[in-house]
């Protein structure tokens, strides 16, 4: 398992309600939390290690000795309040940084691995975060939401991530479509 980077085909994909959960999946989300930590991140939607599962992990300290570890399962905002504008970044576009504007404040309804109902009021980088996740389980990239000033800044480095996954893709390094849109479906016949 790895994090695959912007543009790849399944960070556009919109997943699926996950209806059930088991121990291969366990081991995905800890995978999920190995990988995050590794490349320092706080959070990582399943989209980014190239499953079309609606679930995504995050833990605010990025280090798996200290926070708390948290999994989100078929997460939904119920409520959205106020207006903040933070920088963001994204473990599929390393080192690409730009400022978002989202509501400060959310609830969110989820279920946690055990399947247990979680909702949660949150507001801050955990908001932040929140929203990051959900919009990547919609095929959603903070690219897509970021300021007009924001985003002609950065225009240039999606230019090279663009073209470097081409040049990738050429060398034989990543799957053609069709596999990967057989992969998605093949996943989601299982857990969705
Ligand atoms: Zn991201």
């Amino acid at each position: 398992m790895e994090i695959i980077l912007y543009p790849h085909l399944t960070l556009r994909h919109k997943s699926k309600p996950l209806k059930r959960v088991d121990a291969t999946l366990r081991d995905v989300v800890e995978q999920m939390f190995e990988l995050m930590y590794q490349a320092n991140g706080v959070g990582l939607a399943a989209n980014q290690v190239n499953l079309p599962l609606r679930l995504f992990v995050c833990n605010l300290a990025a280090q798996p000795d200290d926070g708390e570890q948290c999994v989100f399962i078929n997460p939904v905002i119920t409520s959205r309040k106020g207006a903040s504008e933070r920088e963001e970044g994204c473990l599929s576009l390393p080192e690409l940084f730009g400022s978002v504007k989202r509501p400060e404040r959310v609830t969110v309804e989820a279920y946690s691995l055990e399947g247990k109902k979680i909702q949660i009021d949150t507001s801050g980088v955990m908001a932040r975060v929140i929203q990051h996740e959900i919009d990547h389980l919609d095929g959603v990239l903070f690219i897509d939401r970021m300021t007009e000033s924001a985003k002609s800044e950065v225009s240039e480095q999606i230019r090279q991530f663009e073209d470097e996954f081409v040049m990738a893709g050429d060398r034989g390094l990543i799957p053609v479509d069709e596999e990967i849109v057989a992969h998605l479906a093949e996943m989601e016949a299982r857990y969705c």
